[in-house]
């Protein structure tokens, strides 16, 4: 398979471009190593993919629920036969460890199984009249073609939190994959009509921004839901904004943890390799900063942290041994290298990496060091944006107040961390913490799909929507109230 061209997959047929040009995508891990080529989508692919989801629209919208279920509840069966295959195969197209893809499908299971479960409860409300014998009900409606766009570092997991909920609520779906990562979700999409998906309910469009954008634009689709860079959601909210389109949007992030001065220091140890390395801190919820209470233990923890950061791993994803992948572009692991050389320049102490790794087995691929900084200021650039690669910048501070002004001290609000065993500190550092996401005693990492669970963050991390859990639904449904006055008479709110 790998290597192959792949078309798109408009309805369920598979389909050439109109632009008759293709682009390609290899791995990160090993640059020689062609994944596929993928159709350069156009205006004309996705007019196409629009009149067939417009039709398939009409009846997907008035199947009953449960049975829109069904299909949910096969496709995970039919994913979790194939999850060694899909994993390797996302291992390859991302350059992420074999045992993080397995647990991104396993990922995209649990999100089928969820939102399947939904089919028989999809709730409303029901509320008291304030009139005799007469009733109101809230339900809740799909709203007709949803455009999901993805990013590239979770091209399964971030696409099923979409296309589950969508699909559940009798919405159809165009979904444009990340340029970076399109195989994936190609497969995503091939699976759910071998589930027995209805043709035209679920389209795939390969493509760049372009592509994207013009999703965004296009008046019949009705939604959009982008997970991306917080500079793409910008312009995507103004594109739907001025369209009054519904539009959900899950950005980026600069996540810390606060290690308070009585910490469990194994405990924290473990947590912010797994935050800040794990992935090559490629998640939108990563671990950059480790904001450290002063305390005696702070030099020896962090030479422990140097070490042990020293001994991960390095290599393609794909032999189990290896802890670490590449970064996804070279393009990407110059940015992350130029942030990194900024911040020594900025006044930050280069302790550990901050280095490309390019020999021997690493040769062919975007590998970088596992970098640690120390003596970084909270105006600091390092302290600020979004890195998106395996770089840890330790911020040392004397209380815990200071720990939350400065934790909260950035433009994004996506996950916060707390380690301490002060019952106390903690649960007020819940109610302090600005962000979508809060953990204790855990890393910034690790969000499940599940009926409490709301993954989306506050700031310029998104616009308020929620996925992985039942708050999706929002995103994909509207409201509609009705009224039934079974009086036999005229009764007038309000007035009566
Ligand atoms: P990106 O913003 O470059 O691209 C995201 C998607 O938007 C891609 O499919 C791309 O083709 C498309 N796109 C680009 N320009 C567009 C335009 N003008 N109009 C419409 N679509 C356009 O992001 P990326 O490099 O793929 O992913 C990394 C970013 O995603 C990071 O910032 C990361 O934090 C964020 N992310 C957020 C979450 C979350 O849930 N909050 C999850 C994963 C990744």
């Amino acid at each position: 398979m790998l290597g192959n061209s792949f078309l798109n997959n408009i309805g369920g047929e598979l389909k050439l471009s109109f632009s008759g040009e293709e682009f390609e995508k290899y791995n990160p891990a090993d640059q020689n190593q062609l994944i596929g080529k993928f159709q350069k989508s156009n205006i004309e692919d996705l007019e196409e993919a629009v009149k067939i989801a417009k039709i398939a629209f009409k009846t997907w919208k008035n199947t009953p629920a449960p049975q829109r279920a069904e299909i949910l509840y096969k496709a995970a069966e039919i994913t979790s036969a194939e999850k060694n295959k899909l994993a390797e195969i996302l291992t390859q197209e991302t350059g992420k460890p074999l045992i993080e893809a397995l647990g991104e499908i396993q990922e995209v299971i649990d999100t089928y199984l969820f939102f399947a479960g939904e089919g028989r409860r999809l709730y409303g409300m029901t509320g008291q009249s304030e009139l005799y014998n007469k009733s109101i009900i809230t339900i809740r409606q799909p709203i007709g073609i949803c455009g999901l766009i993805s990013a590239w570092n979770f091209p399964s997991a971030v696409p099923s939190w979409k296309i589950a909920p969508a699909l559940i609520s009798g919405n159809v779906i165009i979904l444009k994959p990340s340029e970076k990562a399109p195989l994936s979700g190609y497969l995503l999409i091939e699976n759910l009509y071998k589930a027995g998906l209805p043709k035209g309910c679920a389209s795939i469009i390969f493509g760049y921004g372009d592509l994207g954008q013009a999703m965004a634009e296009h008046d019949d689709i009705k939604v959009i839901s982008l997970t991306g860079s917080t500079t793409i959601g910008k312009k995507v909210s103004e594109i739907c904004g001025a369209k009054l389109k519904k539009c959900a949007l899950e950005l980026g992030g600069k996540n810390a943890i606060v290690a308070l001065e009585d910490a469990n220091q194994a405990l924290l140890l473990e947590g912010i390799l797994w935050g800040a390395f794990g992935t090559a801190g490629q998640r939108c919820t990563s671990t950059s900063r480790l904001i450290l209470q002063k305390s005696d233990w702070n030099k020896s923890f962090i030479e422990k942290l140097i070490k042990a950061a020293n001994n991960l791993k390095i290599g393609n994803g794909l032999n189990q041994v290896n802890q670490i992948g590449p970064l996804i572009s070279a393009e990407h692991r110059e940015k992350v290298n130029d942030f990194v050389s900024r911040a020594v320049k900025d006044g930050a102490k280069l302790i550990c990496g901050g280095q490309k790794l390019e020999s021997g087995d690493l040769k062919n691929g975007y590998f970088y060091a596992p970098t640690i900084l120390t003596d970084v200021k909270p105006e600091m650039e390092i302290a600020k944006q979004e890195v998106f690669g395996p770089v840890l910048s330790i911020i040392e501070v004397n209380s815990f107040e200071e720990a939350i002004e400065i934790a909260n001290n950035t433009d994004y609000g996506l996950s916060l961390a707390i380690y301490t065993q002060n019952i106390n500190l903690a649960m007020q550092s819940t109610n302090q913490l600005e962000a979508g996401l809060t953990y204790i005693n855990a890393p910034t990492i690790g969000a499940e799909c599940g009926g409490a669970s709301a993954f989306g963050g506050w700031k310029n991390t998104g616009n308020g929507s929620r996925e992985g859990g039942i708050l999706a639904l929002d995103t994909y449904t509207q409201y509609k109230t009705i009224y039934l006055d079974y009086s036999e008479k005229l009764q007038k709110a309000q007035i009566d």
